[in-house]
């Protein structure tokens, strides 16, 4: 009988965070995100798998959360935007730069052929993986590594999203990206706030910059980022 009352629980509250799901999908619409397909992708994936036991009722609140380690879980606008500005199509092979939980890897999975992230905290690194193999995002790879480098092996990319702030964008990450692929970065000299960038290779050595607005990520650690504690 326990075991039974225990399932009715969790199944209720399975329940009230499909509903909350709904609601995100409903704030980020009005927010100003009108593509279907990530719509429909922010509706699939159950960010409350992405983060801590303790956090999974504010799972779906438009807010990025930590996921210890003194990282977060993306802002679901944020995730929506970037993915939204890469202009993903469903041939398209991803590099994802610091996986954190792994939520916007499984969201731009729904998008595209492949995705390779790299996140550079072995702990997170294994839980994001661990995590996305649970929730079957089988054309998901996660390697722990300096996300600087890329992942040469996989590489050229259609597109390159990197969630985590530097001054530029790294060279071997330009080089791994196909002539007319996208890259999205946020950029600049301050901690408390950058910009968004999205960077098209026009060419073998051109690059076309545009602004896409103002954001706030965690630093991306390494050579041409910030150093650590900084
Ligand atoms: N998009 C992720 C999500 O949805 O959970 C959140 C990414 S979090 C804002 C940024 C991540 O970048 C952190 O997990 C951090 O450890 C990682 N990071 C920072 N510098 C890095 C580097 N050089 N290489 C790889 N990962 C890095």
């Amino acid at each position: 009988k326990i075991s039974a009352q225990r399932r009715d629980q969790s199944s209720r509250e399975q329940a009230n965070l499909d509903q909350s799901r709904l609601e995100l999908v409903e704030a980020l619409r009005g927010k100003g995100i009108h593509d279907r397909r990530i719509l429909d992708a922010i509706g699939r994936v159950r960010r409350d798998a992405f983060v801590p036991d303790e956090l999974k009722e504010a799972a779906y609140h438009d807010i990025p959360l930590p996921i210890g380690q003194g990282q977060t879980i993306s802002q679901p606008l944020v995730v929506a935007w970037m993915a939204d500005a890469m202009e993903l199509q469903p041939t398209d092979h991803v590099l994802d730069v610091g996986t954190g939980s792994g939520y916007a890897a499984a969201v731009m999975s729904l998008l595209c052929a492949t995705v390779h992230s790299v996140e550079r905290i072995p702990e997170l690194a294994q839980r994001a993986k661990a995590r996305l193999i649970a929730e079957g995002y089988e054309n998901v790879s996660v390697r722990c590594g300096d996300g600087h480098q890329g992942w040469p092996e996989h590489a050229p990319f259609d597109g390159i999203c990197i969630a985590a702030a530097g001054r530029e964008i790294p060279a071997a990450l330009r080089d791994q990206l196909v002539i007319g692929g996208r890259i999205i970065a946020p950029l600049g000299n301050d901690r408390s706030s950058q910009t968004l960038y999205r960077l098209t290779r026009t060419d073998e050595h051109q690059f076309k910059r545009e602004k896409l607005g103002k954001v706030r990520f965690v630093p991306l650690i390494g050579a041409a980022g910030w150093d650590e504690g900084h």
